[in-house]
């Protein structure tokens, strides 16, 4: 089987940054709302290929994922049961 991909077409739809595009969202751990965005329903970070994020967005974001988690704001993962 033959499967034919122009690379080219990769970039087809370019997300954009959202933090960038709305000034009037800000990155806080306190804010797990915001940072629920960001995670699957797993509760695994969305990597910037997908969330759009730029790089320092997402560093930033990660970082406060990783605090929200640490403060108990969000879960490491959702399998455990609630
Ligand atoms: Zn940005």
């Amino acid at each position: 089987m033959v499967v034919r991909r122009r690379r080219r077409r990769v970039f087809h739809r370019r997300k954009i940054c959202r933090f960038c595009a709305d000034s009037s969202l800000k990155i806080d751990y306190k804010d797990p709302k915001t940072l629920r965005y960001f995670v699957t329903e797993r509760g695994k970070i969305i990597p910037r290929r997908i969330s759009g994020n730029c790089a320092k967005h997402q560093r930033q974001l990660s970082l406060a994922i990783k605090r929200a988690r640490h403060i108990a704001l969000m879960p490491y993962t959702t399998t455990t049961t609630f």
